[in-house]
């Protein structure tokens, strides 16, 4: 119960890799804000289950990310921050749309930018806190058909990297998560033949589970990670490699 006391808020966490994590952190003794922008009746059912309150909120608006951070300072919070809600609108870069490029840019990168910004001046004055950003493999290798999305998820590691440096001092960490192919409805909408493909490349030749990822989460929240700031952590049975 490592995080006993704590309160965490998990965006998107109602399904896939977020459930997972919020599962995980509310085992450590968090109190886990659960938001989730159209899964309501996941995240009531997950609310329901473990020490946990759902919250609905777009986290790709300024206001959406201040409803989040109202909801944790009334709990005493925030003092974990997982920027985990994310979107995909693939395509070929040369016929991409600007609205394609624009919304995933604007919910995968922009809401971890207005999130941190918002949970910032409460972690400042605690002098402690943990946010931790959910990018992907797409980010460290590229992946055709996902410019879009392999930039703000890169955009994300180049965040983590700047803010770890911005507040070291007050004693905040900030680090980055990079899964692989993980079994969630983001990657149901591949082919089998994509997903047959991209196992092929994978060292371990097997997609991962949300609960390949969730611990590491739950690892760099708690104390035994003090140490470790700015860092990106690949999940993906070796498919960076
Ligand atoms: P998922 O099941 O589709 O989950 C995506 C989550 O993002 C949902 O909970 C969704 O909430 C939330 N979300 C999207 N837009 C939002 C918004 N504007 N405001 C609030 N929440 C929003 O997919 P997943 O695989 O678990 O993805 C979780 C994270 O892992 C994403 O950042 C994704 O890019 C990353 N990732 C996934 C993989 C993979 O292979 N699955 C690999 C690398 C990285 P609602 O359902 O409530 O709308």
């Amino acid at each position: 119960m490592e995080l006993q006391g704590q309160v965490a808020i998990v965006t998107g966490g109602a399904k896939g890799i977020g459930e997972a994590i919020v599962r995980e952190l509310a085992d450590a003794g968090a109190h886990v804000l659960i938001n989730y922008h159209t899964s309501n009746l996941q995240a009531e059912a997950l609310a329901s289950q473990v020490n946990g309150t759902a919250i609905r909120a777009d986290v790709s608006t300024t206001p959406g990310c201040e409803t989040l951070l109202l909801a944790a300072s009334e709990l005493g919070g925030p003092h974990i921050l997982v920027n985990n809600a994310g979107i995909t609108r693939d395509g070929l870069m040369v016929r991409m749309s600007d609205g394609a490029w624009e919304s995933v840019v604007r919910t995968n990168a922009g809401s971890a930018f207005r999130m941190s910004r918002a949970v910032l001046p409460i972690m400042m004055k605690q002098r402690s806190g943990v946010i931790v950003n959910i990018s992907s493999v797409s980010a460290l290798r590229g992946n055709a058909g996902q410019a879009n999305y392999a930039a703000s998820k890169a955009a994300l590691i180049a965040m983590t990297k700047t803010l770890a440096q911005e507040v070291g001092k007050r004693q905040i960490r900030v680090n980055a998560v990079a899964p692989g192919f993980i079994r969630t409805d983001m990657t149901a909408k591949l082919t089998e033949k994509v997903l047959d493909a991209a196992t092929e490349q994978i060292p371990l030749r097997r997609l991962g589970e949300p609960k390949d990822i969730a611990p590491m989460v739950r690892f760099l929240c708690g104390p035994s990670a003090s140490y470790i700031t700015g860092q990106t952590f690949a999940i993906d049975g070796g498919l960076s490699v």
